[in-house]
């Protein structure tokens, strides 16, 4: 084989679907060949500062030596074994850590494929349950407008009507109850008129409601909102009022992103039911965990079906386990809070002066998020283009230009990113 062989992009462009795109009219798409701690590299040799954390998941960057190790020894023991039937150590590890990690009521764990699924799962969990305590007829969810739970169908129902077009399945996607999206804003004032209107929506729809499902704190692809922690409390506490379960999706928010190391905890809230994947394995491989309480898992197991009606092919991979267990470990072992902190020093201090230039909406950051608010959409493609020639990835969407790079990137290249945006966005 050429030891030079290039990346195919012809072929690439004619046959293979990206994320959100089309086939006749495809966006450019960038060849990379490696990528190492906090870079990506393209085929020509072009280093990139990585701001994206390939979508939340690559805490420790790329090619790390531990995160390595692990798979390489897993893999020489194993790579897969099915679930059904057997159990085996990492796996059996890994849902301690999580049992340990999460809210002290999450008792139980289900692993899965990835994060639409286990949010497939959440809702299965919720709708068993009620059907196991003899109740019925709940069997829609409650959310927020502008979320985003994933693309599976029963996780795209409850994603923003709006965003993830919903009016593209009509007929064939399930109907559920919204919510006004949380408007007091993280660091500002909480408006009792949320709650007003969450009252009303409980009081009127809670018979037909198995679950209310939500990201905790951060709305992100929905328009990347950070919402003030009282409006958290209160869906907890009209959720115990009103026999609705709560489902908090910390697909995106877990691990440390937003400052704590699961988002609820800015509310001092449980849920009954949590959502976890995207960084659980460091951004390796593809996984998540569907955790829940006793009384659910009992609840469940003690109804009608007796059982938990779900059982991928690759539950509990034993390779994406063994990474996960590492990249936990690694997580706690580095202070990550210190880490997340310096980086939303680092995110105010640069992306703060943006704010005054013509087109910004609004600039704001939390943990190791942050997010410059344009006034109308961006060119995906323009913008792409000059943050390359500057040796920083991003990828913008919508109105949004956001950074959540790997919690290992140092102080001055988080500044070449904020400086790149603002140079971006000035031309
Ligand atoms: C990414 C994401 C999902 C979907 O996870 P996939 O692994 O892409 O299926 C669900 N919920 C939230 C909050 C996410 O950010």
């Amino acid at each position: 084989m050429n030891k030079k062989q290039s990346i195919d992009l012809e072929f690439d462009k004619n046959h293979i679907w990206h994320p959100y795109t089309s086939m006749t009219n495809p966006s450019p798409v960038y060849p990379v060949t490696h990528a190492n701690k906090h870079y990506i590299y393209l085929e020509d040799g072009t280093e990139l500062i990585d701001g994206m954390a390939s979508w939340w998941s690559a805490l420790h960057g790329y090619n790390n030596p531990h995160l390595n190790d692990a798979l390489i020894n897993q893999m020489h023991k194993m790579s897969h074994v099915m679930f059904g039937g057997i159990t085996h150590q990492s796996a059996v590890e890994l849902c301690k850590r999580l049992v340990n990690i999460t809210p002290n009521s999450l008792d139980k764990v289900f692993l899965a494929d990835s994060g639409s699924v286990s949010v497939e799962v959440a809702i299965k969990m919720a709708l068993q349950f009620w059907l196991s305590q003899g109740i019925h007829g709940k069997n829609k969810l409650m959310a927020p407008a502008k979320g985003y739970h994933g693309d599976t169908f029963a996780a795209m129902s409850v994603c923003d009507p709006v965003n993830s077009m919903h009016s593209l399945y009509q007929g064939f996607l399930p109907q559920h109850i919204f919510v006004n999206a949380p408007k007091s804003r993280f660091h500002g004032e909480f408006s009792l008129s949320e709650v007003e209107h969450l009252e009303q929506k409980f009081r009127r729809h809670h018979h037909e409601i198995a679950a209310f499902i939500l990201e905790p704190i951060v709305q992100n692809a929905g328009g990347m909102n950070f919402y003030h922690p009282e409006y958290l409390k209160h869906v907890r506490r009209l959720c115990d009022q009103y026999h609705i379960l709560l489902i908090v999706d910390e697909i995106a928010t877990g691990f440390g992103r937003t400052g704590k190391l699961f988002a609820c905890e800015h509310a001092n809230i449980e849920p009954d039911i949590m959502c976890i994947g995207k960084a659980l394995t460091g951004g390796y491989m593809t996984l998540s965990a569907t955790l829940t309480t006793n009384k659910v898992a009992f609840g469940i197991s003690e109804g009608e079906a007796g059982v938990l009606m779900h059982g991928p092919t690759f539950m509990g991979n034993p390779l994406a386990c063994a990474v996960a267990n590492q990249s936990i470990d690694l997580l706690l072992a580095n202070d990550w809070q210190f880490e997340v902190e310096r980086i939303e020093r680092a995110l105010n201090k640069g992306l703060s002066t943006l704010k005054q230039i013509d087109g910004v909406a609004d600039v704001r950051v939390l943990g190791a998020i942050g997010v410059v608010e344009m006034i109308d959409p961006v060119d995906v493609a323009d913008i792409q283009k000059s943050m390359i020639k500057q040796g920083v990835w991003l990828r913008p969407f919508g109105k949004l230009i956001y950074v959540m790079p790997p919690y290992i990137t140092p102080t001055e290249d988080i500044a070449r990113i904020c400086h790149a945006i603002g140079n971006a966005i000035n031309s």
